[in-house]
């Protein structure tokens, strides 16, 4: 019997009006239906919103230290249901183990870091001119804020945008991806048995277009906090600003890896291989790109050719690499492999959908070799386990290439020369920068963000900054 799951609103779980449910079903085994959520509709979201405003300010006015008993309370909670949660992320997202319960690892030190947070919010105390006047900053919430999230992360994301906001004092309305959202309904189920007061938080399954644009548009909601694919995301900034609206938007990478002439081949084709393989390439940080020294070319391609085709592929239950996490996802990676080799590019190994497992989204770990830069898949995000090999002369046209995009995520180098890694450093357009390491991969406490299409460039999630978003500074001069 398939559970249907309802929305979260106002402290209780209902259904939408329309009756309508969508299935999610298992990557792996599509034929399999994991659960059944609302369908909602701009009315169920409109709702949502309602009731996250008659909230808000009694959860702003609650101590930050209490605010941040409920995020610690939920984050043990979570951990308590680590396996379940790990279990119910693999089943509709199709992570590898590992991948997923390092996922909802994530996500629970999120709720214990921001919890601690919460508590040493509310201000500071400044030096005045006038010896009788207490000057001071005080840190506000922002109001309502509404969260739209991807299908990849599906519980980090959510978990470190609403932490934050949480712990700020800010009320949320939240939609999760279609694909996956029950590990966010699980958020909910746990926030609420920690005590989190009805209407501070808000979950509505359903469409991004009838149930995101809602919350963007509806006159409820103060700030935005999107991710998503670039197409998508560029929609979301327009109607958030055109609405007046504080907006956050991070999208998608092309991230390079580039490979110097001192590098190790195969040190670098194993940064490059978990870089791009892992997570099934399905990251927004996925290394897409090597961008090799001539010196070492041949050598590292043999090396990630091998890499690539000792992957393990099969259900992400108890495989190394699983499936994608949808047809049309498979679809347009199949597609990129068709256009790189109309474009010119070498198909080095993969391209296809792996012996016996056509009954599931899955694709071969690939490899394509002289690669152009003007070529698409040197250019395009594919969000698929493909690595394009680009050959270059030298350094500076390794960081020429490496910043030829119109992305800038992640990059990262493998060197053993410092000052082409200080140089790297300094010049790489990407909000984070890596030397010898894979470009994916990030600890909570330090900010995350990208550089140009990658993201709105002027909020940072994760670690302090990621409460900048979610808070608003008054000065208070008191005489
Ligand atoms: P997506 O298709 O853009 O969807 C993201 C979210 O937006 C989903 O909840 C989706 O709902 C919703 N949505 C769709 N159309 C909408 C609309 N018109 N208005 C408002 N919301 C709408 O992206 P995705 O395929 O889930 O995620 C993959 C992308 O995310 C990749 O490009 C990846 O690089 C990027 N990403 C970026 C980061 C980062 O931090 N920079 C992190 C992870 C992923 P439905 O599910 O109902 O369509």
């Amino acid at each position: 019997m398939v559970e249907t799951r309802e929305n979260y609103i106002d402290g209780e779980w209902v259904a939408t009006e329309t009756g309508e449910t969508l299935d999610v079903t298992n990557p792996a085994d599509p034929s399999e239906v994991i659960a059944q959520y609302q369908r909602s509709t701009a009315a169920d979201a409109s709702t949502a919103v309602e009731a996250a405003a008659d909230a808000q300010s009694e959860w702003a006015a609650t101590p930050g230290p209490e605010r941040g008993r409920i995020l610690r309370a939920t984050g043990a909670l979570l951990e308590e249901r680590k396996s379940e949660l790990t279990d119910l992320l693999i089943a509709e997202e199709g992570k590898a183990r590992p991948e997923a319960a390092g996922e909802v690892q994530r996500a629970i030190d999120i709720f214990y870091y921001f919890a601690t947070k919460a508590a040493d919010l509310g201000g500071t105390v400044k030096g005045a001119s006038a010896p009788s006047t207490n000057l001071y900053v005080r840190t506000e919430p922002v109001g309502v804020a509404a969260l739209i999230t991807p299908w990849n992360y599906p519980i980090a994301i959510p978990a470190w945008k609403l932490a934050p906001a949480l712990a700020a004092g800010n009320s949320v309305v939240l939609k999760p991806a279609s694909q996956a959202p029950g590990v966010v309904i699980e958020i909910a189920a746990a926030l609420d048995e920690a005590g989190l007061p009805d209407g501070v938080l808000n979950v509505v399954t359903g469409p991004g277009s009838e149930v995101g644009t809602e919350f963007i548009e509806n006159d409820g909601t103060d700030l935005v906090s999107f991710t998503g694919s670039s197409q998508v995301g560029q929609l979301v900034y327009d109607q958030a600003t055109d609405a007046g609206k504080r907006v956050q938007t991070e999208l998608g990478g092309k991230n390079p890896t580039v490979v110097s002439a001192s590098a190790d081949p195969a040190e670098a084709a194993d940064i490059v291989a978990s870089g791009g393989f892992g997570t099934t390439g399905q990251s927004c940080t996925a290394c897409s790109r090597a961008i090799v020294h001539e010196d070492v070319y041949d050598d590292f391609v043999a090396e990630l050719v091998e890499q690539a085709e000792t992957i393990d592929i099969g259900p992400g239950d108890d495989h190394e690499m699983g499936p994608q996490v949808s047809d049309d996802e498979l679809d347009s990676t199949l597609e990129y492999i068709d256009v790189a080799q109309s474009e010119g590019a070498t198909l080095a190994t993969g391209g296809g959908v792996p012996e016996g497992l056509d009954d599931g989204y899955f694709v071969e770990p690939t490899v394509f070799t002289d690669v152009e830069p003007d070529m698409r898949i040197a250019q395009e995000e594919v969000f698929g386990p493909v690595v394009a090999v680009l050959q270059v002369e030298d350094f500076e046209e390794g960081l020429d290439v490496a910043n030829g995009v119109e992305y800038g995520l992640s990059a990262s180098i493998v060197t053993d020369d410092h000052t082409e890694a200080n140089r790297f450093v300094e010049e790489a357009e990407a909000g984070v920068v890596k030397v010898n390491e894979k470009t994916t991969g990030l600890e909570l406490h330090v900010p995350f963000g990208g550089f140009k299409r990658s993201s709105s460039e002027t909020w940072r999630e994760q670690g302090d900054a990621g409460l900048d978003f979610y808070t608003i500074e008054k000065t208070v001069y008191d005489n």
